[in-house]
């Protein structure tokens, strides 16, 4: 049987390549970075004993049984609730917006209906939000916004409010209740060991070998076809330039037992240069430190250039026409497929990583099986995520 190339041990080639090999397809994975795993990539601070999330703080959640089902064959999930809370103004907030944060924010007891009839009279009615600004004014209002999302999105994307587009949060969720889950799926895990183990369990298979350290561009063997979760940009050596993206840098405190209280603290204001702060031992809560030290991140949210790691696509206009002249190169090149984060240039969730990547196995074996090419995109990245 002939042998596949995918570029990149994350999720999506890991995945990829699992259901090739368990199809009987041989494949050579190789990834630039020395560990497998992508940004998910977890390992243990050797000091500490910590589980430390290397490019930023991962939580598994999905309503999705049938990916839910599949990572689980490669591990030990521990439930985990995930909670953020926010810093803003000299006082500590709980987030998502929900009842508590408002009457924390307003002095008040107000219950549910009373909450929201508030909160109505000061949102403003936009039948269509044509920027992030408009659309925080319409879910939460004028005092909110400025407190917890005007800044901080400066802060994360760069530019002000109202030159992002409506659809970077597609709803800003405001909780008439006390829930401060943050997020809403059914499941919520950590895998009890990282998620490298997890990956590193999915490509562990006879019909896989894994190249790390080695970029696909020093590649000079043939392939049968490359499934590609690498930038669609780089793919093409940037000919028609560079798509945009934020990077994150990670400035690390090692401070004395438990820094924050909680894994994730968001810091909105404007005078304070760092998005957030994570505390990684409460990401495994499960686990003992070693040692009395624990371990904070602060996270500061850069403009991508050469060189620096792709996070998090802008997708402003000039990038969606960009993304559409790559994506009819792409249509018009032969023997490679494209996936995940970066092959789409889109912001998906681990769950949904995974979904495509099992969608897009399912369709390359159909189409080796009838002797036909694999789709260049099975998820078309112009279709917003
Ligand atoms: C800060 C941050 C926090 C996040 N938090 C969550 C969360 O809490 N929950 C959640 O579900 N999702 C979260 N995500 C999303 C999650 O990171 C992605 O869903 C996941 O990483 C997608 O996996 P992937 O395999 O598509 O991409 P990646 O993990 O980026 O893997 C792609 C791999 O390809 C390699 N590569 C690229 N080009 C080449 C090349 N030419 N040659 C060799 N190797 C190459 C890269 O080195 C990389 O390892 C978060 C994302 C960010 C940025």
């Amino acid at each position: 049987m002939s042998r596949h190339l995918v570029v990149g041990a994350g999720f999506s080639g890991a995945v990829v390549a699992r259901c090739l090999a368990e199809a009987g397809h041989n494949c050579l994975v190789v990834d630039e970075r020395p560990h497998v795993a992508g940004n998910c990539h977890t390992d243990e601070d050797e000091e500490t004993g910590i589980l430390v999330h290397r490019y930023g703080p991962h939580i598994f959640h999905t309503d999705d049984d049938a990916v839910l089902r599949f990572v689980q064959r490669f591990g030990q999930w521990v439930p985990y609730r995930h909670a953020v809370f926010a810093q803003t103004r000299g006082k500590v907030f709980s987030l998502p917006v929900n009842l508590l944060t408002i009457n924390q924010f307003f002095g008040t007891a107000m219950d549910p209906a009373q909450a929201r009839t508030f909160l109505e009279a000061r949102t403003l009615s936009i039948s269509k939000p044509a920027s992030f600004r408009e659309q925080a004014l319409a879910s939460v209002g004028e005092e909110l916004y400025e407190a917890f999302f005007r800044h901080y999105t400066v802060k994360q994307w760069g530019i002000e409010p109202d030159m992002l587009p409506a659809s970077v949060l597609k709803r800003l969720p405001v909780r008439f209740s006390y829930d401060n889950s943050y997020f809403h799926h059914q499941t919520q895990a950590m895998p009890q060991d990282g998620y490298t183990d997890i990956v590193r369990a999915m490509l562990d298979h006879d019909g896989i070998e894994i190249r790390l350290g080695l970029q696909a561009e020093a590649l000079t063997e043939d392939f049968a076809h490359t499934f590609y979760t690498g930038g669609l940009d780089r793919y093409f050596g940037y000919r028609l330039g560079r798509l945009a993206y934020r990077t994150l840098r990670f400035e690390e405190l090692r401070l004395s037992g438990n820094a924050l209280g909680c894994p994730v603290m968001n810091f909105p204001d404007r005078d304070v240069p760092w998005t957030r702060m994570t505390e990684h031992r409460h990401l495994s809560p499960w686990r003992r430190p070693k040692t009395g030290t624990t371990i904070v991140w602060r996270e500061y949210s850069e403009p991508a250039g050469p060189g620096s790691t792709p996070f998090y696509p802008l997708r402003l206009a000039g990038d969606e026409q960009l993304l559409e002249a790559y994506c009819n190169l792409a249509r018009n090149t032969s023997g490679v497929t494209f996936l995940g984060r970066l092959g789409s240039y889109a912001y998906i969730d681990m769950d949904v990583a995974i979904r495509r990547a099992l969608d897009t196995a399912s369709a390359a074996l159909r189409a080796f099986r009838t002797g036909i090419a694999p789709p260049t995109f099975v998820y078309d990245p112009l279709q917003k995520a």
